[in-house]
């Protein structure tokens, strides 16, 4: 199976309350193909600048990540976010946003990426996931993350995008946001009204619940005792989650599975928050992965509760 990312390919600037960083590798579908990559074969597609040198692309081959359809802009700059965190972990504010190179970014896929029977929409402007969904014909497993920027700006553009996927995987407070519902079981509903059969809620350090037509899961974050960086966890998270079910195939998919798919995906963010940007995960064994999975394993074997079980009187 192979699974394609659209997403930003960015520099970050970003302090926390531990230190700072005032340049380095990141953007949502770099985190997230080096997540999913300890799963399955992925690709990225999406545009790079100048700036972005052998260094930046050793990352990605070094983990294996197919970066044929990364579009090198001659004379263009690399996406480059800035932001920081207070203790708060949980909120990131950003301090600046360059598109650059994605300013004028059309996406063309090559044949090998059209053919990906999973995707993900990482993190960008509505319009651009969505053209990369329609280019993707052979894909049965879509996902969508986004953020409050396009909420704000691109709402619109965003109900067709998520119309579009499977999938949609957005922190709790903006699904909130997206539906005007202050209740996360609406809110969630309200997506799955769209179009998605599936949505997870990210609930930064206190996990991640997962809404379906028929179920509901949840699962706690690790407990870390050291975040350094929370900057692509929800990335890693989609990572983890997608590239196992990509990994697994479609016919495997049940709620066992999908428990699972939450279980990867909350391991994978909880290695990206321990360093800076891309740091720890760049030195992640496939072991550190598995032992920290069997560690949350026992979670695992809940049972999904039907959603009527919830409603009582
Ligand atoms: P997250 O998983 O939400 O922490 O995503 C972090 C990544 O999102 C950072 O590495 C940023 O480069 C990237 N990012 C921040 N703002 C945007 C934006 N407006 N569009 C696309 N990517 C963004």
């Amino acid at each position: 199976m192979s699974l394609l990312a659209v997403g930003s390919i960015a520099f970050d600037a970003v302090r926390t309350p531990f230190g700072e960083r005032a340049r380095m590798l990141g953007g949502s579908a770099v985190h997230f193909a080096l997540a999913a990559s300890f799963f399955t074969e992925v690709s990225v597609v999406g545009p790079v600048g100048d700036d972005f040198g052998d260094a930046e692309y050793d990352v990605l081959t070094t983990r294996g990540v197919r970066t044929d359809d990364i579009e090198h802009v001659d004379g263009g700059k690399t996406f480059f976010w800035r932001g920081h965190y207070d203790y708060d972990l949980n909120v990131a504010h950003t301090d600046d946003t360059q598109l650059n190179v994605f300013g004028d970014f059309e996406p063309k896929l090559s044949d090998h990426s059209r053919g990906s029977e999973s995707v993900f929409l990482a993190n960008i402007q509505p319009d651009l996931q969505l053209g990369v969904r329609q280019q993707c014909n052979a894909a049965s497993l879509v996902g969508l993350d986004s953020m409050n920027l396009w909420i704000d700006t691109a709402r619109e553009s965003l109900r067709r995008a998520i119309g579009a996927v499977d999938l949609v995987l957005m922190n709790d407070a903006e699904l909130r946001m997206l539906t005007e519902q202050p209740n996360l079981v609406r809110a969630a509903r309200d997506v799955m009204a769209m179009g998605p059969r599936m949505v997870v809620a990210k609930q930064g350090e206190y996990g991640a619940a997962l809404f379906t037509e028929e179920s509901f899961f949840a699962l706690p974050g690790y407990p870390l005792e050291e975040v350094v960086d929370p900057t692509g966890a929800g990335d890693s998270f989609a990572g983890g989650f997608l590239g196992y079910l990509d990994a697994i195939g479609p016919e495997a998919v049940d709620d066992q599975a999908l428990r699972r798919a939450m279980t990867y995906g909350s391991v994978m963010a909880s290695f990206n928050v321990e360093r800076f940007g891309t740091e720890r995960v760049q030195s992640l064994t496939h072991g550190e992965v598995n032992r920290r999975f069997e560690e949350f394993k026992v979670i695992t074997h809940l049972e999904a509760v039907p959603l009527e079980l919830r409603v009582f009187g």
